[in-house]
């Protein structure tokens, strides 16, 4: 169990906040507005009604003793950029810091802040990514060009044999085949897809993009 800070319960701090305690971390959330904290309060570990561009308060709230900082003030810049020097000065390591516009994110970065996070340009691409791509319901960015993409089996591809959707495309490897609670690594290439399966890819944009297509039409 680890114990975070999230500082700014919006919309977006209030789900961060919620999915560490589900996670099972101790967090303790803190925001200028009672109404913000007090609709959150019974979640979470800990909570304070407290402006965080206060570095007394900060230090007040045992900050320093947090593995990682989230910093989830959007609006209101600078209240987000002093709030980060505060915890800089104190001393924590791990920050991590909601962007909200390029000028606010080259700041953070000039104040050595690594993880930015922008979650409405993040979701954006998510959801382009989806219409896009219906059949990956999820991936992850391994690099600039490389992904492992999760794709589900749709009736259209079932009773296809696992070999001849993905001999189309030798650039990209399945990494596990799962049907129901049953995951393997050695995938038998005569392995007969069934409805609802789900493959792990993983390869280059471009090859991903040749393989989509044969997953969308049969
Ligand atoms: P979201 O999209 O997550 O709802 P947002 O990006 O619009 O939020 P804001 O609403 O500006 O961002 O800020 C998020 C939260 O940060 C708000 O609940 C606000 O009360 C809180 N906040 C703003 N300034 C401070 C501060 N100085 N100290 C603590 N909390 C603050």
């Amino acid at each position: 169990m680890a114990q975070f800070a999230v500082i700014g319960l919006g919309s977006f701090g209030a789900t961060v906040a919620t999915e560490l305690v589900g996670l099972k971390h101790d967090v303790i959330g803190i925001d200028i507005e009672k109404k913000y904290v007090e609709s959150i309060s019974d979640v979470l570990t800990h909570s304070a009604i407290a402006d965080a561009t206060d570095e007394h308060v900060l230090d007040e709230l045992n900050i320093t003793q947090c593995d990682a900082v989230v910093v989830a003030i959007g609006e209101d810049i600078e209240a987000s950029i002093l709030c980060v020097l505060h915890l800089k000065n104190l001393g924590v390591e791990k920050i991590w810091v909601k962007a909200k516009s390029k000028a606010h994110h080259m700041i953070l970065t000039h104040l050595g802040i690594c993880k930015i996070i922008h979650p409405e340009e993040d979701m954006g691409v998510r959801v382009a990514q989806s219409l896009s791509y219906p059949m990956v319901s999820r991936y992850m960015a391994l690099n600039d060009d490389h992904y492992l993409v999760k794709v589900e089996i749709t009736e259209n591809l079932a009773g296809t044999r696992f070999h001849s959707v993905m001999d189309h495309v030798p650039e990209v490897r399945a990494i596990l085949h799962k049907r129901e609670q049953e995951i393997i690594y050695s995938i038998d290439p005569n392995l007969i897809l069934q409805d609802g399966d789900v493959l792990v890819i993983e390869g280059s944009i471009e090859p991903l993009r040749r393989l989509s297509k044969h997953f969308t039409a049969k």
